[in-house]
């Protein structure tokens, strides 16, 4: 099985963590731009870009708006950047996939991004119903990026 590892800048983190905090009660989800290193294997963030959770129950699960998805989408296109990783928050839940997160889960080649309020923020793989954790990297910014 290959491991796969994803690099955060700091910043990235913190914009992660800042968007679930205003919204504490309820599903935040956004997309991670970024390259992919080392045959694939390396995931390398460069943007974050929150999205819209449009879902009629924001409080359990969420559906990044369409729109605001495809403008991040064509934005990352712009810098040759691909989507490297989906993130959400579970307000009352671990930081791991749930039911739903495995039976809707659509990029099986990015990392799902979980976070919680007030907590870290952990990696994952979903593809055909299995879940594989993904080490999360978190790069300062002196560091050589
Ligand atoms: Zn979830």
């Amino acid at each position: 099985m290959s491991e796969t590892h994803i690099k955060l800048q700091e910043s990235h983190v913190n914009e992660i963590n800042r968007h679930i905090a205003s919204q504490p009660g309820q599903e935040v989800c956004g997309l991670v731009g970024g390259i992919w290193q080392n045959n694939d294997r390396v995931a390398v963030a460069r943007a974050v870009v929150p999205i819209k959770n449009v879902d009629a129950n924001p409080t359990l699960r969420y559906t990044m708006s369409p729109k605001e998805q495809v403008t991040a989408i064509l934005d990352f296109e712009k810098h040759g950047w691909e989507v490297v990783a989906i993130y959400h928050s579970h307000p009352g839940e671990p930081a791991r996939p749930s039911p739903t997160d495995i039976a809707e889960a659509s990029f099986p080649d990015a990392v799902y991004l979980i976070g919680i309020p007030g907590g870290d923020l952990q990696g994952w793989r979903i593809n055909k119903g299995k879940t594989q954790p993904v080490q999360v990297e978190i790069i300062t910014k002196e560091e050589n990026f």
